[in-house]
């Protein structure tokens, strides 16, 4: 049966993540069906969402809002990037109070961790699936990988900067660079689970 993916579509880097996964999708010969997903019902039948990057705060405030942490929480496959990220660790540094979370993630991140907006940078990363450029916008960085079910998959210099936990029926992958602007190999990895 074709997988049915979702991206979760209430801000940030919605429409680049869709693009990925479909090209994603094509490379690897995996038919996907993309939803976006702004309300609960959305989420019914999805095999995997996509957290994409944004604004934590922002994107947290609006999941509240449209009563998507339960619902999302339920679904067994997820994938964050960077807000994304935040969104699925269990421990996170310089949260705004109040600010909810997931807390799916055995992760420890910090935010804002490389500084402001004008230090985003792009840097050569050894990857679990070789060498790839990834793009830190205002990223977190992971500070630590919290029990036996979670591994890291891609470095930036000596510093993971991707990570996947695995246990039962639930998988969850955390960049905290942003792969859909350069890349398709941690898509079609996520498609692939
Ligand atoms: N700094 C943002 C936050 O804390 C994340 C930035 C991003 O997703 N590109 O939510």
């Amino acid at each position: 049966m074709m997988k049915k993916i979702g991206v979760l579509a209430l801000q940030g880097g919605v429409e680049e993540h869709i693009n990925a996964l479909l090209n994603a999708s094509e490379k690897i010969n995996e038919p996907v069906q993309v939803v976006e997903v702004r309300l609960p019902e959305d989420t019914e039948q999805l095999d995997g969402i996509i957290l994409p990057g944004g604004e934590s705060t922002a994107i947290s405030r609006m999941m509240e809002r449209a009563q998507l942490f339960e619902p999302v929480r339920r679904i067994r496959k997820i994938m964050g990037t960077c807000a994304g990220a935040i969104l699925l660790a269990k421990k996170v540094e310089g949260a705004i109070p109040g600010q909810r979370f997931l807390s799916l993630m055995d992760i420890a991140i910090s935010r804002n961790a490389y500084g402001s907006q004008k230090d985003s940078f792009e840097a050569a990363l050894d990857t679990k699936f070789g060498k790839v450029n990834g793009v830190f916008i205002r990223a977190p960085k992971i500070t630590m990988l919290a029990g036996e079910h979670v591994r890291p998959l891609a470095f930036f210099r000596q510093e993971i900067v991707a990570a996947y936990q695995s246990e039962g029926e639930r998988h969850f992958l955390a960049t905290t660079f942003h792969p859909e602007l350069t890349t398709t190999k941690f898509h079609e990895f996520f498609i692939k689970l």
